[in-house]
């Protein structure tokens, strides 16, 4: 057994969980070691019997004398085992695990850990973990000491892991591949040492001295993996270079036709992907920008330029709906220049292109698409150019594939999440960036403002004036849908409608939406709202993601100190969506300096990444991943926010792939990443 053994290999018992594992992502027996707790419980206080004290929370251990089942009315059973330690006797109850007394049988040694209580004039103790020895010097897993805690969901007991993981460790060395001078610089723990005190330490200072060692090498690999794609990337796959100057008047046609004028950042934008298209080196480079930036005509433009080249281009989106209206959109900028652009979807691609059919060759300059362009059958004849939307959505390898279709095409990706600076140098070091900061003129940076508790009354004043003077359509956004007795200052957005309603906007006619209406009824709720239906929309976050509603100029956002910045500045993204002025309000019941303080970034801040950066900066990365919404691959043990682990990582990886020759083990730890399947360029 090494660290690749499938767990499924591993014994009887694994093999009946390997589902389970898998679910949890684990399908090694190294992906196990290091499925590492997020806590642990202390059970390290170990007494004897007599002196355990009610009220303390202990482990003791004895040899079990009775065993008894003591069934109650209701549906609660209670199983009592009485051990003693030779200072006296100590009543272990369990409840409800009738099972217990088949496996704790008279004469076992067990050891318990609880709460110590008083029944009358009898010692118990509310069993919390429990397990039998083999005698008084067998080491103890689960009680008796610092006991680690582990992701559990799909029916997998921190137990069982930790007693799978207790095994594993007894039999495995982990090499460690880091050599001494790197560890002694960096203060380093050996990794086969932190791997067993990520699970089992003596102290909790041990336990983050493990920590350190593993976040340093997960940011490490990160860094390393960053820079052996882009190793390989611009080492192997050269491409023909588009000629551009020839085409530059076709160029600056299409771009004086647009019906408005490019952003500086777009301008900025199309000049960097220019550039990358007429070197040999294929592009790689991820356009990243808030929803309504103008990405698509950037795309475009890109894709114009393949066209010239006599190359054809594939425009990939996540959704149906997505690929239709990009196929309008191209099709709108780029037909009247003589491109012909199709459309492939799993539902649409008969109607939309009859001719072409699954198997024979998509003769069309552009074709736009779902998934289903990633099919066997789909082939292109010349496919010179790869534009990625939303490319989070999309694994690495659904990305190769379309790369395979083409003799290694250029590269644009795209996406509208914010993703701080610091984590694309860390996962995408490889990519190149550009940014649209900026967006279309007209449209208006969206006012925002903190407003304090005792001007709420005027804000509602307001609004109604503001909806009566220039028809302005309202989002009122609370967190949750039911009032939470733990959350009970949150506006929970059922109470909230009926309060607007009844006693603040009496006059007005008020729409609800939340996460738990089917989606054809959100759809129709939508629909409602956008049709002038209603004046207000009252909703917990699901706002958040792609409505579009040109006519909603006010933002209203209730307990915002629960959001992290990216996220509300994407809810506040859903109006400003047209020449008229917009507004966010923010609304917090927090009186914390800090939170309030975080918020009024909010007043001067338009940029996702920005506020994304400031995010991980003020709270810690624990945000980050509600707003990615989409798996951007995440971090089990290091976290994004730990800038001066990430520095000292990104330099590291420099020296090692600079020095390879100088760390053999480095050099195979490196050859290892470059065989990732998911990571090579195809
Ligand atoms: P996204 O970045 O979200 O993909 P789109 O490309 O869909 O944004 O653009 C949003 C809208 O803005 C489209 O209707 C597009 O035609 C328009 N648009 C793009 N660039 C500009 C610009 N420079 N000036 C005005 N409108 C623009
Ligand atoms: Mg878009």
């Amino acid at each position: 057994m090494d660290l690749k053994t499938p767990v499924r290999l591993a014994g009887f018992a694994f093999k009946v969980q390997s589902r389970k594992l898998e679910r949890l992502n684990i399908q090694t027996i190294g992906d196990l070691l290091f499925h590492v707790p997020f806590r642990y419980e202390d059970n390290s206080l170990v007494s004897s019997i007599n002196l355990a004290q009610p009220g303390e929370t202990l482990s003791v251990q004895g040899t079990v004398i009775a065993t008894k089942y003591i069934p109650t009315r209701g549906r609660i059973s209670i199983q009592k085992v009485t051990i003693d330690d030779g200072t006296g006797e100590i009543d272990c109850t369990f409840f409800n695990q009738i099972y217990i007394l088949k496996t704790i049988k008279q004469g076992n040694l067990l050891s318990v850990s609880g709460r110590v209580d008083q029944f009358g004039s009898k010692k118990g103790i509310v069993v919390k973990e429990y397990e039998v020895l083999s005698s008084e010097s067998a080491e103890t897993t689960h009680t008796g000491r610092l006991v680690p805690v582990y992701p559990e969901t799909h029916g997998l007991s921190s137990k069982w892991i930790r007693n799978r993981i207790k095994t594993i460790l007894k039999e495995i060395k982990v090499a460690d591949y880091l050599p001494k001078e790197i560890k002694d610089k960096e203060k380093l723990m050996d990794l086969n040492e932190a791997v067993q005190l990520i699970h089992f330490p003596n102290s909790l200072t041990e336990a983050e001295e493990a920590r350190q060692r593993l976040a340093f090498d997960e940011l490490l690999t990160a860094q390393l993996r960053s820079k052996v794609r882009k190793i390989a990337w611009d080492e192997e796959k050269k491409t023909s270079a588009f000629e551009i100057e020839s085409h530059k008047k076709n160029i600056q046609t299409f771009w004086e036709k647009l019906p408005f004028e490019l952003t500086r950042a777009q301008r900025k934008a199309v000049d960097e992907i220019i550039l990358d298209l007429g070197k040999t080196i294929p592009m790689n480079r991820l356009l990243e920008g808030d929803v309504g930036s103008g990405k698509t005509v950037v795309a475009a433009i890109a894709m114009y330029l393949a066209h010239l080249n006599g190359f054809q281009s594939a425009f990939m989106a996540p959704t149906e709906i997505l690929a239709l209206q990009h196929h309008k959109t191209i099709s709108d900028l780029l037909l009247p220049l003589g491109v012909k652009v199709s459309l492939r979807t799993g539902s649409t691609k008969q109607i939309a292109n009859p001719k072409s059919q699954d198997g024979i060759t998509d003769n069309a300059n552009i074709i736009v698409g779902t998934h289903a362009l990633l099919q066997k059958a789909v082939n292109f004849e010349t496919l010179g150019l790869i534009v990625i939307d939303e490319q989070q959505r999309f694994g690495v390898e659904q990305r190769a594939i379309l790369r395979k279709k083409g003799n290694n095409p250029h590269v644009l990706t795209m996406t509208a999440t914010p993703i701080p600076r610091t984590v694309l140098l860390t996962l995408y070091g490889d990519l190149k960036v550009s940014f649209l900061d900026e967006m279309p003129k007209g449209r208006k940076l969206v006012k925002t403002w903190l407003v304090p508790e005792e001007k709420r009354e005027s804000a509602y004043e307001w609004i109604k004036k503001q909806i009566k003077e220039t028809a302005a359509q309202v989002f009122i956004v609370c967190p949750f849908i039911e009032e939470s007795e733990t959350l009970n200052t949150i506006k929970a957005a059922k109470v909230e409608y009926e309060r607007l309603k009844e006693n603040v906007f009496p006059k007005l006619k008020l729409g609800l939406l939340h996460g738990k209406l089917k989606s054809k009824e959100k759809d129709q709720v939508l629909k409602d709202f956008k049709d002038k239906k209603f004046d207000i929309l009252v909703s917990t976050p699901v706002v958040e993601v792609g409505i579009d509603v040109p006519d909603a100029t006010i933002m209203m956002i209730e307990a915002s100190e629960r959001f992290g910045l990216a996220s509300l500045h994407q809810m506040r993204g859903r109006v400003g969506r047209s020449e008229k002025e917009s507004y966010c309000l923010l609304f917090t019941d927090s009186s914390n300096p800090n939170a309030r303080n975080r918020l009024k970034n909010l007043e001067k801040m338009h940029s996702g990444p920005e506020l994304a950066e400031l995010d991980l900066r003020l709270r810690g990365p624990g945000d980050m991943f509600g707003t990615m919404q989409h798996g951007l691959p995440g971090l089990k043990i290091a976290t994004f926010s730990n800038f001066p682990l990430i520095e000292k990582t990104r330099l590291e990886a420099e020296d090692i792939i600079e020095n390879l020759n100088k760390y053999p083990s480095l050099k195979q730890k490196v050859e290892e990443l470059k065989n990732e399947k998911n990571i090579s360029p195809d």
